[in-house]
């Protein structure tokens, strides 16, 4: 069963995201809550993951219920006060570092990923609201979001409008009393009904009848399940209700409903209520806040299935024994097998680099957010520009690491029993929802590569390039002795050189408004860039002495990294810099 593997943890965010020399942040507290919320995890969410896959949540007339046991359980998460960790102070929230935050929504993901994309939704609206809602909207449903007494949704997708949310038609009227009536049909609500909690505020997307076309002409509504008294207290129903939920592949326990709006079905007038967030038709930027860093939290949902695949697979891998590995008499545990161990740390190596690039995101929040001037806006940007890849890296490494899992399992891993099945089945989505991994490759190179004019790209790459530039030169024989880094300064150095090319190429190709010829290479370009940054991040860790007794091992990985996944790099960028005239040509054979 999945263990948190809060060492690695903990490491990742003092020695590579910068939480070791942060002085807002006492590293007690930071050791406490990462411990803490391993402990919980281990112990309350992880032990339900299983059964809660095997039942699913269950709708019957407009209820939706969750497995047995999972209100409990929520209930006890909650009320211990994870769900504000990174919430304003001033609503009941804890104001931790969002480094902190991210870390510890890689713990409930690995114990549960259906468990914990509640939280991750309430937390995100949480987010927008404060960030956009007035005072009087935040002061009724903050403190009972922040505390997680209430959860939160985002109501984005429709039938018709996925990816391209400009075409959505979820309609809202003004009412004489400063409020709005919402009518429409939302599809894949994550959590938009279920019985963990008494009430459910949804952030809704819909758009005015004098709106102008397309993304500016969407506003964001708050929308709750039950509207809210005076006193605080729960008043009538509103005029929503969830039709039905998906069958779906992954995250059985977490519903994906159809919600519908304002059918009049509750109420003595048609219409769900709603409450303007923001202003009239700016919606789609107040659902950005919570978007941003909805992709992160998605992030690390591909690092907890990553993580946890491997965990599962190191340990079947200790105990079954199939055939002899070279040198034995006997029969050997498969681990001994040298494509068994080499799957084992490929495993490892892409969750510790996929976790590294999604705490250092983070770590550009936190850092945007305590800054100020020309500071402030440079992590802005930083954070901005690393959003996509600590999206899309970590979801597709989470796949990837849970398939690689299944393989290491053999014909067990393909059958139900040892869970392997089930970490490939939840991590299938992550590349999918928050923006698809072929959206975040469009934004990182139509809109992230321009930032100050390349100028945050190329200082990314810089800083890349000095920590490279650190990584000590050492003999390269095949008996190395431990702490040898062999040749991997030398092979991130080639890694970031070709980064650094096909970053100039896409500018170039971009500035000469040839769109079609950068965005054949988008996805390529996405992969390569979260290869060398997993390769540097590696090193960066593994130059690091932490007293632990461990150096030597990360040395090990980070070399094996660099020897057996960094000569992808250059194929990425031949790829990319050559490869739009081929794919251009090649459409003839989809006719
Ligand atoms: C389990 C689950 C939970 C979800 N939870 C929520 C939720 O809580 N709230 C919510 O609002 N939504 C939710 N979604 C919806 C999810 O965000 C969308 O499925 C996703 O945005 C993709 O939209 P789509 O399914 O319509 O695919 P489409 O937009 O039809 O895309 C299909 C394919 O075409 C590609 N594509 C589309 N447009 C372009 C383009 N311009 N350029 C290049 N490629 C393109 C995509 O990358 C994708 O590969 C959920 C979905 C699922 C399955």
């Amino acid at each position: 069963m999945y263990r948190s593997p809060v060492d690695d943890i903990l490491f990742t965010l003092k020695h590579v995201a910068g939480l070791a020399d942060d002085a807002h942040v006492d590293a007690d507290i930071v050791e406490a809550v990462i411990q803490e919320a391993g402990r919980f995890c281990d112990e309350t969410i992880a032990p339900s993951a299983a059964s809660g896959d095997r039942q699913g949540a269950r709708l019957a007339n407009g209820d939706v219920r969750a497995p047995d046991g999972w209100p409990d359980i929520y209930r006890q998460w909650a009320e211990a006060g994870w769900n504000g960790l990174a919430a304003p102070e001033a609503y009941g929230g804890q104001g931790l570092p969002h480094r902190l935050h991210i870390a510890a929504m890689e713990i409930w993901n690995g114990g549960s990923m259906a468990f914990a994309l509640a939280p991750m939704l309430t937390t995100g609206a949480a987010e927008a609201l404060a960030a956009h809602g007035s005072e009087a909207l935040k002061a009724t449903f903050l403190p009972n979001m922040v505390s997680g007494i209430w959860t939160g949704t985002m109501n984005l997708t429709e039938p018709h409008a996925g990816s391209d949310l400009g075409t959505l038609r979820t309609r809202a009227e003004r009412r004489d009393d400063g409020s709005y009536r919402i009518f429409g049909q939302k599809i894949y609500i994550t959590w938009g009904e279920h019985d963990l909690t008494d009430n459910i505020v949804h952030l809704v997307l819909a758009r005015l009848a004098d709106a102008p076309e397309g993304t500016r002409g969407i506003s964001l509504f708050l929308v709750p399940k039950f509207l809210v008294n005076a006193d605080g207290s729960l008043g009538a129903r509103n005029d929503l209700f969830c039709h039905s939920i998906e069958d779906k592949l992954g995250i059985h326990a977490s519903p994906t409903c159809t919600m519908i709006y304002g059918d009049g079905r509750f109420g003595a007038e048609p219409g769900a209520i709603g409450y303007l967030v923001g202003q009239e038709n700016r919606g789609l930027a107040c659902m950005f806040t919570m978007m941003n860093n909805a992709r992160l939290a998605v992030g690390a949902q591909g690092v907890a299935m990553a993580d946890a695949a491997t965990q599962a697979a190191l340990a079947y891998a200790r105990e079954r024994k199939q055939g002899k590995a070279p040198g034995s008499a006997a029969a050997s545990p498969i681990i001994d097998h040298p494509d068994i161990a080499r799957t084992l740390l490929a495993m490892k190596a892409l969750t510790q680099g996929a976790r590294a690039i999604t705490y250092l995101c983070a770590e550009a929040v936190d850092r945007a957010h305590a800054a100020d001037g020309e500071d402030k806006a440079h992590w802005q940007d930083r954070a901005a520009l690393l959003t996509p890849i600590a999206k899309s890296f970590p979801t597709d490494v989470g796949v990837e690491v849970a398939s690689l899992g299944i393989q290491v399992h053999g014909g067990m891993g393909y059958v139900e029993e040892t869970g392997a099945a089930r970490l490939l089945r939840d991590a299938r989505i992550a590349p999918i929802y928050e923006g698809t991994n072929g959206i975040q490759a469009i934004d990182l190179v139509t809109r992230k590569l321009p930032l100050g004019h390349g100028a945050q790209v190329r200082g990314l790459i810089a800083d890349l390039q000095a920590i490279a530039a650190t990584v000590p030169a050492s003999s390269n024989g095949t008996e190395m002795a431990q702490g040898e880094w062999g040749e991997t300064g030398l092979k991130l150095s080639r890694a970031l050189g070709h980064l650094s090319a096909a970053t100039e190429w896409l500018m170039a190709e971009i500035a000469a408004d040839r769109m079609t010829e950068a965005l054949c290479g988008a996805t390529s370009y996405q992969r390569l860039f979260g290869l060398a940054l997993s390769g540097v991040l590696l090193a960066k860790g593994a130059l690091v002495d932490a007293g632990d007794g461990r150096q030597d091992q990360r040395i090990a990985l980070c070399r094996f990294f660099a020897d057996h996944h960094l000569g992808e790099a250059a194929a990425l960028a031949e790829t990319i810099c050559h490869g739009a005239a081929s794919l251009k040509a090649a459409r003839i054979a989809l006719v």
